[in-house]
């Protein structure tokens, strides 16, 4: 089956409207009519072969909603006309320690939703800037939003999980302050669910323009980082910092506000390394710096579902497909307000 889809022949030409193959549902995939895709700076990261290990053509978009059109013979969870989500990975080896722990996203045989290897044409994985996705049942997420909320809740499926998960594995909650660095579209989900798991949150920007966002987004308190005086004033007071900075940065400047046994996770993935940090500001105060990779198939179930109960959802801008080059343009530039959502219902225009 032929659909429509946005995506790059190479690292230097624009993104452009392609035809792609999907696969006709086996008996345990379900066919996906995708309705909205988040844009993660992971997709400019890859289609700008920024990563190593870019192949083209290259459709990007991990974070995927629509509705169920077809499910094979042996599905059981999933019908048409559902409400679901897909996210970073389509595929893993299934039987390894990390798939039976339900931490798929830390299996050697991942596959990503776009860029990972298939038998598909054409050889690699295609993602959710297109009209249509195929995957097997167990990569499949549901969504218990209401459908109006349907655009706002794609960027959960990466952004959403790839904050939730740090934030649960390092215990944020009730009496814990926490740091979130960078309030693009990772950080700014952060920033809510930090906030509704009782945590205290410090925002941490570059952008003085966004002062009063961090603010309405939930954060206790807002620094903006350019401010070295404002930044040490807060010296040895979170327990946990969540870095989701795209760009390699001083990490010192944020290792010296963790308190004693304090973790900061680094969840941005920038094209060239950070700067080492000091081995004495880890040691001093048994400080650890630590890495987190989206989260797991089960986890990100948890998290689609927490936001539901709490009325958690992306703040966006919703774009049609052919604005997508000047998007990624405003993302460069850390002006994203605070996910772009693609309406697929543009890709065939
Ligand atoms: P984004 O929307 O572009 O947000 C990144 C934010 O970082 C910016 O809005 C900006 O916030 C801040 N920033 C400060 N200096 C910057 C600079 N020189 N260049 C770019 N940003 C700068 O990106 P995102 O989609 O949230 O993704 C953030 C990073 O996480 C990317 O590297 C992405 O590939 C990575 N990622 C990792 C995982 C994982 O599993 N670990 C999953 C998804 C994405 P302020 O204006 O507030 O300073
Ligand atoms: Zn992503
Ligand atoms: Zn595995």
């Amino acid at each position: 089956m032929t659909v429509n889809a946005y995506g790059a022949h190479a690292a230097d030409k624009p993104l452009e409207s392609l035809a792609i193959t999907r696969r006709a549902p086996g008996p345990h995939d379900v066919q996906i009519e995708i309705a909205y895709c988040g844009v993660c700076h992971s997709d400019l990261h890859t289609v700008k072969a920024e990563w190593a290990g870019t192949v083209y053509p290259c459709v990007p978009g991990h974070e995927i909603v629509g509705r169920v059109s077809a499910v094979g013979a042996h599905v059981h969870g999933f019908l048409p006309g559902d409400l679901v989500g897909v996210g970073c990975m389509v595929d893993s080896c299934r039987h390894c320690a990390d798939c039976e722990d339900g931490l798929e996203n830390y299996c050697d045989g991942m596959v990503g939703t776009y860029n990972g290897p298939t038998a598909d044409a054409p050889g690699h994985t295609l993602g959710g800037y297109s009209e249509r996705i195929v995957v097997h049942e167990r990569y499949v997420l549901r969504v218990r939003h209401p459908e109006e909320q349907l655009a706002a809740v794609a960027p959960l499926l990466c952004a959403g999980i790839t904050t939730y998960s740090p934030l649960r594995h390092w215990n944020a909650g009730p009496g814990k302050t926490v740091g979130i660095v960078g309030i693009g579209g990772l950080g700014h989900m952060g920033i809510k669910l930090a906030r509704a798991m009782g945590a205290h949150v410090v925002a941490f920007t570059t952008s003085e323009s966004k002062r009063g966002d961090a603010a309405a987004l939930g954060a206790h308190e807002v620094v903006v980082s350019r401010d070295a005086a404002a930044l040490a004033a807060r010296a040895r007071s979170l327990d946990l910092i969540v870095d989701t900075v795209a760009a390699p940065h001083d990490l010192d400047a944020y290792l010296t506000l963790l308190k004693r046994d304090g973790t900061m996770v680094l969840v941005g993935a920038p094209a060239t390394p950070h700067p080492s940090p000091q081995v004495f500001n880890l040691i001093m105060k048994r400080r650890a710096l630590a890495g987190s990779m989206i989260g797991g198939i089960p986890e990100t179930q948890e998290m689609l579902d927490f936001c539901a109960e709490h009325g958690i959802v992306a703040d966006i801008e919703m774009i049609r497909a052919d604005e997508i080059n000047g998007a990624y343009e405003r993302m460069l530039r850390g002006d994203v307000k605070y996910r772009f959502v693609i309406d697929n219902a543009t890709l065939g225009a």
